[in-house]
C-alpha cells in the first residue's frame, strides 16, 4: 500500500560541531520519502520557489517517488538555517523562511485522494487540516509537528489531533504542547485528545511508543558517529509508516516493529549532511541494523544456573 506525505520541500544550511552544510536538500516531506520508499510506494505533495534546484530530487524520483504533487510556485523556497552545538539532541533554529509555503494551499491530485496512509509532515497544522479535509477516510493518519508551530498554531494543532491516529514528536515538544514536564503525563493528554498512539522521541536516547493502556519502548541505536541529525525524526517517521504500509497490518506486534523501524532509518540519515545516507543504502543495510536492533535488547529472562 502507498504513502501520501505532505510536508515541506526546503533547503536547508546546518552547523553541526563536524562541518557545515549550505543550502542542502531537506525538508520534512523529503527525509520522510527519502525513508519510506525502502519499505512503500511514496507520493509527495508540498511545494517549492522557483529559485529550488529541482533536479536534485532527481534521486527520490529514481527511488520511485511520485512527485506529481510537487508544485513550484512563484517566489522563494522554504528555507531553515540551523546549528547543533555538542548537544546533538537539541536543534538551535536561526532562521526560518518561509517563502512559498506563506501562500501554499495544498491541492491532493483527484489520483491521491484514497491513500490508503496519509503522513502530515512538519509544516502549518491549518495546511494539515486542510489535507485531510481532502482525503477519503485513510486507514491510518499519523503526523509531526514542532516548536514553532506549538508556539504560532496552537489552537489549530490541538484542532488537528482530534483528526490523526498518530502523533510523532520529541520529549520538547511533547512537554511544550502538554505543559507537563512528565513524559507519560504528557502522553496522557495526547491519548486524550484524539490520537490513538503517540510516539515521543528522545533522540540517542530511542523512543516511546503509548497507546491505550499499553507503552513501547525502543532504544537508538548506539552510533559512534553521529555528523548530522537533521531529518532524523521524519526518517523515523518514514521508516514507521513505511514498514506499516507494507505490511498492511495494524495491530499491536506491527506498530512496535515499525517503531523500531522507524529507529532504524533514523540511525541512518543521521550518519551524513542531508539525505544523502539514506539514498545510499540499500535492504541488505537495512535487514542488518534491524538485526543487531534485534540483539541490542534481546536478554534471557532466568540466567541459566
Ligand atoms: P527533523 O526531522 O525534526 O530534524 O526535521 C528537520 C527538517 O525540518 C529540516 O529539513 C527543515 O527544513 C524542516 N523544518 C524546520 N523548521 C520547519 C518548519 N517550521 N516547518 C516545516 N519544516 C521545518
Amino acid at each position: 500500500m502507498s504513502v501520501l506525505v505532505v510536508g515541506s520541500v526546503a533547503l536547508d544550511s546546518v552547523e553541526t560541531p563536524f562541518g557545515k552544510a549550505d543550502e542542502v536538500v531537506g525538508g520534512s516531506a523529503v527525509y520522510f520519502a527519502s525513508s519510506a520508499s525502502h519499505f512503500a510506494p511514496v507520493q509527495l505533495v508540498g511545494v517549492v520557489g522557483n529559485d529550488y534546484p529541482v533536479h536534485k530530487l532527481d534521486a527520490l524520483r529514481a527511488r520511485g517517488v511520485d512527485l506529481a504533487g510537487l508544485e513550484q510556485a512563484e517566489g522563494e523556497s522554504f528555507r531553515w538555517r540551523g546549528r547543533y552545538r555538542h548537544d546533538l539532541n537539541a536543534a538551535e533554529t536561526l532562521e526560518t523562511r518561509l517563502g512559498v509555503f506563506s501562500h501554499f494551499r495544498p491541492k491532493i491530485p483527484a489520483g491521491l485522494r484514497k491513500a490508503p496512509f496519509v503522513f502530515l509532515g512538519n509544516i502549518d497544522p491549518r495546511l494539515q487540516l486542510e489535507v485531510l479535509r481532502q482525503v477519503e477516510r485513510p486507514k491510518l493518519v499519523a503526523c509531526d509537528t514542532m516548536n514553532f508551530w506549538i508556539e504560532s498554531r496552537r489552537a489549530d494543532l490541538v484542532e488537528l489531533l482530534k483528526h490523526v491516529d498518530v502523533l510523532l514528536l520529541n520529549d520538547g515538544e511533547a512537554r511544550q504542547l502538554t505543559e507537563h514536564a512528565n513524559l507519560v503525563k504528557a502522553a496522557r493528554w495526547i491519548l486524550q485528545r484524539g490520537p490513538k498512539h503517540v510516539i515521543i522521541k528522545k533522540g540517542e536516547h530511542g523512543a516511546f511508543m503509548f497507546s491505550g493502556n499499553t507503552v513501547f519502548f525502543a532504544p537508538a541505536y548506539p552510533l559512534e558517529d553521529v555528523f548530522d541529525p537533521t531529518g532524523a525524526g521524519d526518517s523515523f517517521a518514514g521508516g514507521f509508516m513505511g514498514y506499516l504500509a507494507r505490511s498492511g497490518r495494524l495491530d499491536e506486534a506491527h506498530f512496535r516493529r515499525a517503531v523500531v523501524h522507524g529507529c532504524t532509518m533514523g540511525s541512518f540519515v543521521v550518519e551524513r549532511f542531508s539525505n544523502q545516507r539514506l539514498l545510499e543504502i540499500g535492504s541488505g543495510d537495512i535487514r542488518t541494523r534491524l538485526d543487531e536492533f534485534r540483539r541490542l535488547v534481546a536478554f534471557e529472562e532466568e540466567l541459566p544456573a
